[in-house]
């Protein structure tokens, strides 16, 4: 059994549990309900009758069977109705006993008619690079949370404006790229900067904004994508699967986030590998966002020609500078600097 068949068939059992646990949570709402309000459980018991035996029995009694029907509908319409005003009298929401789904567009199953769902794409995602602390992440991290305050509004030399001001200018074109990311596909942003200059939060805000609306996001370091590339590369025939699960997963996300370009730099492999999965995403139209300590200067004296005018090109630059703020931030909170 190859390893992304297993991790498939694990998830797989974790919706089949969530839809388990949804089913007795709403079971147990449902009774809650019925010991307050005797009156809904009768209206659920005969709704439920409906159907073949009161039209059955209407039919007996030789009425006709439109009007019967009718009769029917009206029947149903009151019950519904009479059930929704006793629910909101005692103060419960009209959805209080159907099924809540975390995700409402499979109902929790990953698929919808045989394709795989976002969320499912999703959790392979987050599986297979160890994703799952990032959510912890975008609960804190994420555009509610940005402080510009943190940011310097003291001139720099050899810069127009203030830390502070540029980091506004830059929030302003990070909108505009969540606003048109479905309406203009496959923009890639290059954030260079030096260390503590707000790449990683401003990257986190994006995740985070993208997830939320259901978009697929892989977040993911150069060193750990080339050193999982490389693995691939030289894996024996017989995990050819896993091969194959890493390089579509890196390939199709809805947004590939490389984070700390130049530190995977060590050998020739990792540059062609690291070239080949840009390239191949810019050719189908899907948005990577790459972060960096690197100036454009230090990009093409690392990688080359070929690389650094592929990048210069086809990716829109966000420049970040001023002081370090994790130390900042770190001051601020009392901690030691
Ligand atoms: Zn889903």
């Amino acid at each position: 059994m190859s390893q992304s068949n297993d991790i498939l068939r694990q998830i797989l059992k974790e919706y089949d549990d969530q839809r388990k646990m949804e089913e007795r949570a709403r079971e147990d709402r449902q009774n809650e309900v019925y010991a307050r309000l005797p009156e809904v459980k009768r209206i659920d018991d005969e709704i439920e009758s409906f159907s073949i035996n009161a039209m059955g029995a209407y039919l007996k009694n030789g009425k006709d069977p439109r009007l019967a029907l009718t009769q029917l509908r009206q029947r149903m319409d009151f019950l519904k109705t009479r059930k929704e005003q006793l629910l909101t009298e005692a103060g419960y929401p009209l959805d209080y006993m159907e099924i809540h789904y975390v995700c409402p567009l499979c109902q929790d199953t990953g698929y919808i008619h045989y394709e795989q769902c976002r969320c499912l794409r999703q959790r392979l995602i987050d599986y297979a690079y160890h994703q799952s602390g990032l959510q912890k992440v975008l609960e804190k991290e994420n555009l509610a949370h940005f402080d510009l305050s943190l940011f310097d509004d003291q001139p720099i030399s050899s810069e127009t404006m203030t830390p502070r001001q540029n980091m506004q200018q830059l929030l302003k074109r990070v909108q505009n790229f969540l606003h048109s990311f479905s309406s203009h596909p496959g923009q890639n942003l290059l954030f260079s900067g030096p260390t503590g200059t707000g790449k990683t939060f401003l990257c986190n805000c994006i995740a985070k904004e993208l997830l939320d609306q259901g978009y697929t996001v892989l977040y993911v370091t150069a060193y750990d994508l080339c050193s999982l590339l490389e693995k691939e590369r030289f894996q024996d025939r017989s995990r050819s699967v896993q091969l194959t699960f890493t390089s579509e997963t890196v390939g199709n996300c809805d947004l590939l986030i490389l984070d700390d370009l130049g530190t995977e730099f060590n050998n020739h492999l990792s540059t062609t590998e690291l070239f080949h999965c840009i390239n191949q995403r810019m050719l189908s139209q899907r948005s990577t966002l790459i972060s960096t300590n690197f100036t454009l200067g230090d990009i093409s004296a690392t990688y080359g020609e070929r690389f650094s005018s592929r990048i210069i090109g086809s990716y829109t630059l966000f420049r970040f500078f001023g002081s370090d703020l994790r130390r900042k931030k770190r001051y601020r909170e009392g901690g030691a600097l």
